[in-house]
Order: C-alpha cells, then sequence, then structure tokens
C-alpha cells in the first residue's frame, strides 16, 4: 500500500509541477528513505493519483501503524506530512528563479504561478480551508464578508502537554520569520519543509512575499520584513505600501495599527498583509471631498465607511507620502476631549493610523483609517473596540482585514448558531442552552421582524450577523456618523 502511495504523491508533484521530470527518481528515494524502505516497485507514469489529502490520510495512517508517529493528534500529523510534502518541494532558489521569470512576464502571471505553488504543496491546506463558513451579508456600506474561520485546528490538550515539557527554543523568532523555510517544527511550531518565501525590495529594504497559509481571502499573502523588527507606522511604511501596489499593481496592501488593541496579533515582526481581493471597503465611495492645501496634487476625502476613513488619490507616490506623514504626525498628537479623542493618556499614546495602499489606473490610493486605543472604566478593552452588547459575536481586536471589510469570526459561532436556529425553529428557550443563552437577547430583538422557516432561518441568521458586524466597525470608528460624530470629523480635517 505505501508504495503505490509513493508512486500516487510523485505522481502528483510531476502533475502539479513540483517535481521536475529529472527528479523523479530522486524524490521517489527520499520518499522510501522517509519511510524506512529499500524496496520498490511500479511504475510512476501509469498512476492517476487520488485527491493530495486521500493520499497523504493514507500514508500517515501507514506511519503510525509502523509506530512513526506516537499519537494521531492533529499537530503529530501536520508535523509528518508537512515533512512528506517537503521531499516534493523544489528548493528556494529554484521556486525564486521561476517567480522572477514569470514576473517579467507579469506581476500577475507571478503571484498566479507562487499562489497555485502555495497550495500545491500544501503549505496552504486547501482541504482544510474549504471547510470555513463563508457568505457576504448586505448593508448600507455594500456587500461586507464574513468568514467563520475552522481551518486553524484547535490544540489537542495531549500536544498541549508535550510542548509544555519541551524545551523552548528561540527559533525561529516568530511565525514570520524568514528562518521558518523549511523548518521542521516541533509541538509548538508548526513545520514548513513545504514553504517557500520570495525576496522583494521596497524602497532599498529587503522584505519577503508568502502566502497566509489561512487563506482568510483570496490570495492572501503577507509582506514581511527580513529581519525580526517589531511594527511601526511611520513615513517609510507608506512609501513602502505604495512601493509594493506598484510593483503587484493587481494586489492590495496595508498594515495593522502598531498600538495594542486596535493592532493585528502580530505586532513584534514588521508586516503588512495584502492580496487580490477585492473588498467592500475599496468599492466604497467618498462620501465628502476637499482639498489639502499643501498638497494640491492629491485628491482627498472621507470615505462612506463605518469606520473613520480619509482616502488620498494622486499620480505621484512622493507627494501622497508626504501628505500622509502629516496627517500621520497631526493625528498623533491631536487631542478633542468633546470627541472624547485623547492623543495620550498618563505619557501612554494612543492614535495611530490603521493604512491601505491599492492602484487604480494611473492612481496610487492610500486610505487612512484614524484609530484610537484609550480604555476607560466602562470599556476596558477599549472605547473604540467592539462594545460588549456584540461580545456574543466578535470581541477580538478589530485588525487590517475587518477594517477592510472581512470579519473574522471565532469557530465557536458555528455550532452555536446551529443550536440557535434549531430551537428558534422548533420554537424552544433560547435562555437555557449555553450555547444560546449569550445569543438570546439579539436574536429575540429580530425573531419578530421575520416570517421564520426552515429554508429562511440561516440566510436570516447571516443577514442578522452581518449587521451586528457592520455595528462592531461603527464602534471602533472614532467619529461616530452621526452629526455630532461628522462636525467633530470636520474639526480635525480643518487641522490639516
Ligand atoms: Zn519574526
Amino acid at each position: 500500500m505505501i508504495n503505490e502511495c509513493i508512486n500516487e504523491l510523485v505522481a502528483y508533484g510531476l502533475k502539479r509541477g513540483l517535481v521536475d521530470p529529472a527528479d523523479e527518481v530522486y524524490v521517489t528515494n527520499r520518499l522510501l528513505e522517509l519511510f524506512r524502505l529499500t524496496e520498490h516497485d511500479g511504475v510512476v507514469e501509469q498512476v492517476q493519483p487520488r485527491k493530495l489529502s486521500q493520499i497523504l490520510n493514507d500514508m500517515l495512517e501507514y506511519a503510525y501503524q509502523q509506530g512513526m508517529l506516537e499519537e494521531q493528534t492533529v499537530t503529530e500529523k501536520d508535523l509528518f506530512d508537512t515533512k512528506i510534502m517537503g521531499e516534493l518541494t523544489p528548493p528556494p532558489s529554484v521556486v525564486r528563479r521561476q517567480f522572477f521569470e514569470k514576473y517579467n512576464i507579469s506581476p500577475k502571471t507571478a503571484t498566479d504561478f507562487y499562489y497555485q505553488f502555495s497550495q500545491a504543496t500544501n503549505y496552504i491546506r486547501t482541504d482544510r480551508i474549504a471547510k470555513d463558513e463563508k457568505w457576504a451579508a448586505d448593508t448600507e456600506f455594500g456587500e461586507i464578508d464574513i468568514t467563520i474561520n475552522l481551518s486553524k485546528p484547535e490544540k489537542d490538550p495531549r500536544d498541549i502537554a508535550k510542548a509544555g515539557k519541551a524545551k523552548k527554543s528561540g527559533y525561529p523568532s516568530c511565525l514570520l520569520c524568514k528562518e521558518n523555510e523549511g523548518y521542521a517544527g516541533h509541538l509548538s511550531h508548526p513545520a514548513r519543509q513545504n514553504h517557500r518565501i520570495i525576496p522583494i525590495t521596497l524602497c532599498g529594504e529587503k522584505y519577503n512575499l508568502q502566502y497566509s497559509p489561512y487563506v482568510y481571502y483570496n490570495e492572501h499573502c503577507i509582506i514581511f520584513n527580513d529581519k525580526h523588527i517589531p511594527m511601526k507606522i511611520d513615513k517609510a511604511v507608506f512609501a513602502k505600501l505604495l512601493d509594493f501596489v506598484r510593483q503587484f499593481p493587481h494586489y492590495t496592501a496595508g498594515s495593522n495599527a502598531d498600538l495594542p488593541i486596535v493592532g493585528g496579533s502580530i505586532l513584534s515582526h514588521d508586516h503588512f498583509q495584502g492580496g487580490g481581493y477585492e473588498f467592500a471597503m475599496a468599492k466604497a465611495p467618498y462620501e465628502m471631498e476637499f482639498s489639502l492645501k499643501q498638497f494640491l496634487d492629491i485628491h482627498a476625502g472621507i470615505v462612506k465607511w463605518p469606520m473613520s476613513v480619509i482616502r488620498l488619490q494622486g499620480e505621484n507616490t512622493e507627494s501622497i507620502v508626504k501628505a500622509v506623514d502629516h496627517i500621520l504626525m497631526l493625528w498623533r498628537r491631536y487631542t478633542d476631549e468633546k470627541a472624547f479623542i485623547f492623543s495620550e493618556t498618563n505619557g501612554v499614546p494612543h492614535n495611530t493610523i490603521t493604512p491601505i495602499a491599492r492602484k487604480k489606473g494611473n492612481l496610487f490610493e492610500l486610505d487612512l483609517v484614524l484609530r484610537n486605543n484609550i480604555t476607560t472604566e466602562e470599556f476596558p478593552m477599549g472605547v473604540y473596540h467592539p462594545h460588549p452588547e456584540y461580545h456574543h459575536i466578535k470581541k477580538e481586536n478589530i485588525g487590517l482585514i475587518e477594517v477592510m471589510g472581512l470579519a473574522v469570526l471565532p469557530a465557536r459561532l458555528q455550532k452555536e448558531m446551529a443550536e440557535l436556529e434549531r430551537r428558534i425553529l422548533n420554537k424552544e428557550n433560547l435562555w437555557e442552552s449555553d450555547l444560546t443563552k449569550l445569543h438570546a437577547e439579539w436574536a429575540e430583538k429580530w425573531m419578530p421582524n421575520y416570517e421564520i422557516t426552515d429554508d429562511n432561518i440561516h440566510a436570516i441568521v447571516q443577514k442578522e450577523i452581518g449587521i451586528v458586524f457592520a455595528k462592531v466597525l461603527e464602534c471602533a470608528g472614532v467619529y461616530k456618523r452621526t452629526p455630532e460624530g461628522k462636525a467633530a470629523f470636520q474639526r480635525f480635517l480643518d487641522c490639516i
């Protein structure tokens, strides 16, 4: 059985362009060694490979029976099947050469190749991503995307116990570091033998390109500093984002803010995120336009979006960078007590920006989302953060991806919503189940608005979650969409 699997996997590698025909025997022998075999039979060319996940599952089963895996936990299996895929994955030098050859045809040809490659190697586990629940919800701000993320495996307690006993190492320093390329991993760090990164240069500085293994949206890429240095939003970041969309005009690129609560989950390694997906925010129009006295070649305005967004457009990136830097400097030290905006309290800074860059024809576009991370006794998790009445759906930070209009919601929601739907249909009390009691107050508010049936309940729940997410984004907006909020936003614009 294992022999057939090896032949199938090599055939898969040939078909997906991972294995060069010249390397067929070599790769077969590497796989035999991995499975501690010395004999081989069968002809690879005659094999029609099954789906990759089926081949790997059979190989994992064999490895377990042979004692090569201690337990069949997700972590142990992931470590082992990545090692298998590592044998099929060409070295970085080969992948980079292919990427840049294709880049010379067009940037899109290069990223198309690299995205297909990252899936073929199973670095992006497409079978797992397919489990995510995704839908679009109509809101007054356009179609907002929602995903319940089910592809990040939950840790098995057996692995947590073992990882706890293992010696901690600082190599690689984090999940983004370039030292992950080809790394074998261990119980508390994923294996990356099948991972290849592409070096790029942004404004003369070394960065690398890779896709997110969890691809929250189409071609979700990460652009990370060659060195493990902390995130910082400054003038250079704006220039680098624009330089990225100049080199990859079919991609968008943004950065998380550099302060806790309003930033992303990894602040310790300088990185941006981008991709080939058009978010609702990119389609959102100007709500109000104005000119910048010092930068007359730039078109500026406020975007119709639940958060507070200034959009700048122009052909000259240098001019945009100067204008943005000017706005960032003003915003960092801006206080408006009446609007509850404090640049700092007790010496701790609160104001920052989430920037997002795009290219539209000849125009470069930069959206600046004004952020503030102040906390109070009433809102210990943040004043401009999802408020407690929405925590049953979303209580995590509103990072770059959410800002752009994609809600990444926790896996628990799938079970909870299924139970909620079941109870509503059967007219059972929502307060009596641990899965639904947190959602009861919310559901009882909208239930009377619908003629609920078996057929429409799921769509209704999805739509209502979309409405909550738009509210959550409004919570994160420093200026509310009220006459007072708009007047306060205008006071800031008057300073620019
Ligand atoms: Zn790092």
